[in-house]
């Protein structure tokens, strides 16, 4: 029954499901001082930060490691050690945005909404009006733990107006969402390899206003992680400060390659959109809820219900479904029972399809109705 010959699709917002031509780029070996290896690097920074069109304001730094070391490396190398940062929470990341940032000794505040209920620009107005230490602000642009979309333009139109710095965990929308430099002020911006840009994990990126960052030397708690340090040290050298992640880095330059040649971001959020909008209709189609609204839901990763049904348990529902070919991601809600599956990777909606058809498979061999039965049901008997 299982797929014993090829990988299963990863559902996961990261890492993700790559093309042949990405995973064929990490084929080779690189010497980190070589020339050719240096441009691919500088091709790499070039290319993504085109997708913001941020060049005339902004400096592409790369950090190696997972997402959150850039997110550390951000925060650390551009919030003064007297600075203070409220972080917006509506999630995981959010919570793990303001735990990082109280770790290195910053000062912390934070607003927070429930899971399902995006920051608004009013929020932030308030929070910023009541107390004037506050420096900087941190948001979660597509709050990953469940897939909601927090008003990002709205959000950072608000924090520039009141003249505070804002640096935004893009982790999941970059790349696919739109986000123009140009129309956006933000003085941070962070993301990775591994997300929409469908690369492989292992390296970050901050995109970083220039101005601001020309004015952080020496801010870093950190070595590994000062981006200050990171990005004079690659301007004059061409080199990455320590050993790069040179697979990873030649396996992000064939995927740009791909992005740009498929149409870049517009093309990128349209897939997703179709991706998202296949599931969701198949889902619900069998009986499963959103946890979101419609209107807040980014075509990133969606967050269901689990089924009512007693018998269900993640593990083995998980199980049956990685034995079709399909990795699943859990919930991340404390209070509820769910599940997430992504649409992000390099799948389209047939992929989605045959997701679906695997889950409503497990279903049946573990025996699982779904709720809408009792419900419909219920409303008969209202009726
Ligand atoms: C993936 C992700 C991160 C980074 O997580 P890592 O496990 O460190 O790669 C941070 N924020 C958001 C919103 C994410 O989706």
């Amino acid at each position: 029954m299982s797929n014993v010959d090829r990988d299963p699709i990863l559902l996961t917002p990261g890492p993700l499901t790559t093309s042949l031509a990405t995973k064929a780029a990490m084929l080779r070996d690189w010497g980190s001082w070589d020339a050719s290896f240096n441009t691919v690097t500088a091709r790499v920074r070039e290319r993504l930060t085109a997708i913001i069109d941020a060049h005339d304001t902004h400096v592409c730094v790369p950090l190696q490691g997972s997402g959150t070391f850039s997110i550390e490396g951000a925060v650390n190398t551009l919030v003064p050690r007297d600075g203070h940062m409220l972080v917006l929470i509506n999630g995981a990341y959010g919570k793990r945005l303001a735990k990082l940032t109280e770790m290195m000794g910053r000062r912390l505040s934070t607003f927070e909404t429930a899971d399902d209920v995006p920051t608004t620009a009013a929020d932030v107005a308030r929070a910023l009006d009541a107390d004037a230490s506050i420096t900087h602000v941190g948001l979660i642009h597509c709050e990953t733990s469940t897939g909601i979309l927090n008003p990002l333009p709205e959000i950072a139109d608000l924090v520039a107006g009141r003249g505070r710095s804002l640096i935004v965990d893009a982790m999941s929308s970059f790349g696919a969402i739109p986000i123009d430099a140009k129309k956006i002020p933000f003085d941070a911006l962070i993301a990775a390899s591994g997300k929409c840009i469908e690369g492989p994990p292992g390296m970050g990126f901050v995109f970083v206003r220039k101005t601001v960052l020309e004015q952080c030397a020496g801010r870093s708690t950190s070595l590994a992680l000062d981006l200050y340090d990171q990005w004079t040290y690659m301007e004059r050298t061409t080199q990455w400060r320590y050993t790069p992640p040179t697979h990873v880095v030649v396996a992000v330059d064939a995927a740009l390659e791909q992005y740009v040649a498929a149409g870049g971001q517009p093309a990128r959020y349209r897939r997703y959109a179709a991706n998202c909008e296949t599931l969701i209709a198949g889902m619900t189609a069998m009986g499963f809820k959103v946890f979101l609204d419609a209107r807040i839901q980014a075509p990133i990763i969606v967050t269901f219900h689990a089924p009512t049904d007693p018998k269900y348990a993640f593990k083995p529902f998980y199980d049956e479904v990685r034995n079709r070919g399909f990795i699943l991601y859990p919930g991340k809600l404390t209070q509820l029972e769910t599940f997430r599956v992504g649409c992000i990777g390099a799948i389209g909606p047939e992929e989605i399809r045959h997701a679906v058809n695997a889950v409503r498979d497990s279903l049946r061999a573990l025996g699982i109705t779904m709720s809408s039965k009792p419900l419909a049901a219920a409303t008969a008997k209202a009726a």
